[in-house]
């Protein structure tokens, strides 16, 4: 059976610890591979690898630093067939997803090739007399980033790309779930230039999260899973001294109001609720109706859409979505729809109990529609992360909205309207962090910044964009002054050359 190695230093290294985690083929339920979970000390020499490093990559010129990103995003173009259908075959998403997944990634990596530009510091001539003062923007040292299982390539990318482009060195800990595109990725940055030690992939569980947490020598941390563990993450991680941002669940709503676009809302919403099986933390898993007639429609049309969706192994490219990431999560997700029947909302759809011929232990769930669910509802409350969406009726947008600003998570929403001082209304009072206008999957692009609210986030600073540089650096302020008569002869006007 094919093992997943760590990578450490700039090549392989076979695990000590004698554990493993199971990765899975979600299409046939088989077990396809087996991924190392590190020791602490196995953490730890990732540590030193890094640490090394940091001297010379912190002092490398930031243009030189960009070149490296601009390697490194021609070598993911390059292979990003390659790494769509390896990241495919383990997380059960159809290959195009996966592509998106990838690009999404390179997008990132776009952005951090302006880091000389993004890092430079301000300048303030003549703040008092004869006085200037300047800041820099400096890498905060080894660094690391822990990753979930639904974007195992955007997300260390979204990481690792703008720390390593600040000039830190980095340790990614992706999910244990699909961990060979991290592991290709750090493999794919050293053939772009970086030295060995400046991106380490270290697999792992709780072993290594929480050695990451405590090492002394880490000095921040990002964060992406679900919300008690980032928690938990934000937690341990900043009573050791880290900055850490912590990106948690969501459950993000989509207000339908009677204005709307209903041809095009639909759609939009059928493959944001459903598409890459509904594990997406921007997915918008529940719809809320303004009107009686127009939650009466969008119904009718909705349940007619997710009707015509085809659910097949990651492969096939006619299928709309794949099966979900493990059994585990399937039973999960089912257990959300049984709650949801024995709550009370009306199931119109049942995705329980799919099968795919040929491939009957998938881990595949059909399409499930709820309508008349209840704000009190436990299965509304919580995020389910599977093809399942929700419909509530509500009478009116300031009801609406305050659903989406009340609900624990607060992710992203969006609204379908044609009234844009409604739609400027909402975006500017509902109470989370990320607002879709008539688009259902509000993720900004990678030169804006990501990041959530309430229990979607822990910590005050955003993934990529602007935010992302100012969370991988540390800001150091000048105050300079040069008093008359100091210069020392001609050793003044002695121009120091770069070496
Ligand atoms: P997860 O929380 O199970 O795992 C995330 C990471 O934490 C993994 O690397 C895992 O190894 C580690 N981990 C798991 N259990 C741990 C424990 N007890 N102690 C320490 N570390 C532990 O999340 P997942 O199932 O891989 O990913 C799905 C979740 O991620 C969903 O909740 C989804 O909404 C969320 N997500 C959020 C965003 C966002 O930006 N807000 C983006 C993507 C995914």
């Amino acid at each position: 059976m094919r093992d997943v190695h760590h990578f450490i230093n700039g090549k392989q290294v076979v695990g000590t610890s004698g554990r493993f985690g199971d990765i899975y083929n979600p299409n046939t339920g088989e077990v396809q591979a087996r991924v190392q979970l590190a020791t602490e000390a196995e953490l730890g020499a990732a540590v030193d690898s890094a640490r090394a490093a940091f001297l010379g990559w912190s002092t490398t010129n930031p243009q030189r630093r960009a070149r490296v990103m601009f390697e490194f995003k021609r070598l993911l173009e390059a292979n990003i067939n390659e790494l769509a259908e390896l990241l495919s075959s383990e997380h059960g998403k159809v290959v195009a997803d996966s592509k998106g997944d990838v690009q999404r990634g390179i997008d990132v990596v776009e952005f951090a090739c302006g880091i000389p530009h993004l890092q430079k510091g301000e300048y303030t001539e003549g703040a008092g007399p004869g006085i200037d003062v300047y800041s820099m923007r400096q890498p905060l040292g080894v660094v690391a980033g822990i990753t979930p299982f639904n974007f195992p390539a955007m997300i260390p990318c979204w990481m690792s790309a703008v720390a390593i482009a600040c000039g830190n060195t980095f340790i990614l800990k992706p999910s244990e779930k699909d961990p060979s595109v991290p592991l290709r990725l750090a493999e794919l940055m050293l053939e772009a230039g970086a030295p060995a030690g400046v991106l380490n992939c270290v697999h792992g569980d709780k072993v290594s999260v929480d050695a990451i947490l405590t090492h002394p020598d880490i000095k921040a941390v990002s964060f992406v899973g679900s919300s008690d563990i980032a928690q938990y993450v934000y937690s341990l991680g900043t009573s050791h001294g880290k900055r850490v941002q912590a990106m948690g669940g969501a459950k993000n709503h989509g207000i339908i109001m009677p204005d709307c676009n209903m041809e095009q809302a639909v759609k939009d919403i059928v493959g944001a609720a459903y598409g890459s099986a509904g594990e997406r933390c921007m997915a918008l898993p529940v719809a809320v109706t303004v009107g009686k007639k127009t939650g009466d429609e969008f119904v009718e049309r909705m349940l007619d859409a997710a009707r015509t969706l085809k659910v097949g192994i990651s492969t096939d490219t006619d299928a709309h979505y794949g099966p979900v990431v493990s059994a585990a999560h399937k039973a999960k997700v089912e257990s959300y729809i049984q709650m949801g029947v024995d709550e009370g909302a009306d199931l119109l759809m049942d995705g329980r109990g799919h099968t795919l011929q040929g491939h009957e232990n998938g881990f595949f769930i059909g399409p499930s529609l709820f309508d008349n669910v209840k704000p009190h509802m436990q299965s509304y409350k919580e995020e389910i992360f599977g093809p399942v969406l929700q419909v509530v009726r509500a009478e009116t947008l300031k009801e609406a909205a305050a659903l989406a600003s009340d609900h624990q998570y607060g992710n992203g929403c969006a609204i379908f309207t044609s009234n844009g001082r409604a739609a400027r209304e909402f975006a500017a009072q509902v109470n989370v962090g990320m607002v879709g206008v008539n688009v259902p999957i509000p993720v900004p692009v990678s030169y804006h910044t990501f990041g959530g609210w309430k229990r979607s986030a822990f910590g005050d600073t955003n993934q990529h964009g602007p935010e992302g540089v100012r969370f991988w650096t540390k800001i150091k302020t000048v105050t300079q002054r040069w008093p008359e008569g100091d210069e020392i002869g001609d050793q003044a006007f002695i121009i120091p050359t770069m070496g």
